[in-house]
């Protein structure tokens, strides 16, 4: 971690250059938006990060064209070389880390060490997904018979859009967009409306690192206006999405959708929420699960698709975690994001905190409010909040509530822990703190969940080491940072010649 005069230093860096103007940008060329949105600190509202041109969907068509235009030459340039570019991406932000950490404490309010691994993430992304596009590049034999010869080869889909959320501002929306432009495509970038500076900042490196001019477009706007046009215009082969369940559903359907003019079926990359379960077994050790489930739930105030929503702690040893765990929680220190010290900063915006209050609310009404932390006055914040005797049934157990809230449910037996953590329509992350090699055995064989962690918390997932991504409605059962997870944006074409015939 580095020192805090670095991190000083670099908010002071930062500071100085916010304020700026972040328009749209097709092919090279700033657009005159439709209308300037004002970007502001989380933790302290009054603070302006810069300003963004708001694109609308005739800008959208715009950017496809311009990207159609550049796509022949993009789809012809060897993948080593599309590769080089994203390391040098990837060398750029390792240049310019505690700058771009900054930015993200500033814009998005993450504490210090959940904006560096944001960063680290997106630098992992470019240097996994070039290592990747390497590999695929190289011609690849199957089944040898004499005299023919059978390859496989991988063709880029063409122009799609990147649709990116906020929790992630930096990370995913990297992943989305270097994924499927190192494997050729053009891509047009349409990040989260309350992250846009940040994007604007990708934007910038990707172009400094030397992808041309229409490969990559940059078209800040609203979601259900430019992300709805571009998801549903015929010219667009692929949508990589990750946000919401209502969003995410509503794009999978619009995709799903031919048009008469449409030459190709969409492919959908689509990423969604949880309502992630951490089962508490009778032996689990304390020691460890308290820490662990703290940081699980409440680490960037919860609002992480992998956050875990839903503790199961098993009877025999229910009172006992109940009393550790609400216990611990004052450590949780709640405050400005730039503060070094700080565990729990703001949520992102006014309209999140007064959703979240809300089911807040409606928790008070259902079960045992068990602890509430303190939170300043200024700023979008909600305190650390913990609920128990609450009911598989209850709103607060099945609603993914993405903020500082954990919900704590009795369960008699592992098999009942099972059942409580499989009911619900997510399938994102879940894990089992236990001593029992059986239990854990069986959480493998039962979780139905795309990451699985055991003992260990149920956040954070490094790249190729543990790919990410769940299925049901959390997601199309794809991986992000995993094997395989380029060819969502390729084309398998097998070839099949005749080798007698050569020459002849
Ligand atoms: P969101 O769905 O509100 O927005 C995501 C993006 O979709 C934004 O860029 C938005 O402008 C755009 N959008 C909104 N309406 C659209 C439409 N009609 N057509 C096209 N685009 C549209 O999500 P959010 O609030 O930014 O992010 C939080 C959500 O993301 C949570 O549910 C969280 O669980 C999920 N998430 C999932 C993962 C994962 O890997 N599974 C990772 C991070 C976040």
């Amino acid at each position: 971690a580095p020192a805090r005069a670095e991190l000083a230093a670099a908010l002071d860096r930062v500071r100085q250059k916010l304020g700026r103007d972040h328009p749209p940008v097709i092919a090279g060329k700033a657009l005159k938006p439709a209308a300037w949105i004002t970007s502001t600190n989380p933790a302290q509202p009054r603070e302006v990060i810069g300003r963004w041109g708001r694109a609308t969907p005739a800008d959208a068509d715009t950017a496809i064209a311009a990207a159609k235009t550049a796509f022949p030459a993009w789809r012809d340039t060897a993948p080593a070389a599309r590769a080089d570019i994203l390391e040098r991406t990837a060398d750029l932000m390792v240049a310019r880390r505690h700058d771009l950490s900054a930015l993200i404490i500033l814009e998005a309010g993450k504490p210090w060490p959940e904006a560096d691994g944001d960063v680290s993430e997106a630098i992992d992304f470019c240097r996994f997904y070039a290592q990747e596009m390497r590999e695929l590049a190289r011609p690849r034999l199957s089944q040898i018979v004499p005299g023919e010869r059978n390859t496989l080869q991988w063709i880029p889909r063409g122009i799609g859009v990147a649709i990116a959320p906020w929790n992630f501002p930096l990370a995913i929306l990297c992943g989305l967009t270097v994924a499927p432009l190192v494997a050729g495509n053009c891509v047009i970038m349409k990040p989260a409306e309350q992250t846009t500076v940040i994007a604007a900042t990708l934007f910038d490196l990707l172009v400094e690192a030397g992808l041309p001019s229409g490969v990559v477009n940059f078209l800040p706007g609203f979601g259900e206006d430019v992300g709805a046009h571009l998801v549903a215009h015929p010219d667009i082969a692929f949508i990589a999405f990750t946000g919401s369940r209502t969003v995410g559903t509503a794009i999978w359907e619009t995709a799903g959708h031919a048009w008469p003019d449409q030459r190709h079926l969409k492919k959908v990359v689509c990423e969604m929420g949880g309502k992630n379960a951490l089962i508490i077994d009778n032996d689990a050790d304390l020691d460890e699960a308290i820490p662990a489930a703290l940081y699980s739930a409440f680490g960037f105030s919860g609002q992480k698709c992998s956050a875990l929503s839903r503790l199961i702690v098993l009877d025999a040893v229910y009172d006992t975690f109940v009393e550790r765990f609400t216990a611990a929680c004052p450590s949780l220190h709640v405050g400005n994001p730039a503060d070094p010290g700080t565990i729990v900063g703001p949520v992102i915006d006014a309209e999140a905190k007064a959703k979240i209050e809300g089911l807040i609310a409606t928790g008070r009404s259902e079960a045992t409010l068990a602890f509430q932390g303190d939170s300043p006055a200024e700023g979008w914040f909600v305190p650390p909040t913990v609920f128990t005797d609450v009911k598989p049934d209850h709103a607060i157990a099945r609603e993914e509530i993405f903020g500082p809230v954990v919900t704590i449910i009795r369960a008699r037996d592992l098999d009942t822990a099972f059942a409580i953590a499989n009911d619900t329509d997510y399938a994102l992350t879940g894990g089992l703190f236990s001593r029992s090699p059986a239990a854990l055995a069986r959480a493998q064989r039962e979780m139905e969940v795309g990451n699985l962690y055991l003992n260990r918390p149920i956040t954070g997932a490094i790249v190729e080491r543990q790919p990410f991504g769940g299925y049901r409605m959390s997601g199309g059962g794809t991986k992000a940072g995993g094997k395989g997870y380029l060819e969502n944006f390729l084309n398998p074409r097998a070839i099949s010649e005749n080798v007698l015939r050569r020459g002849f």
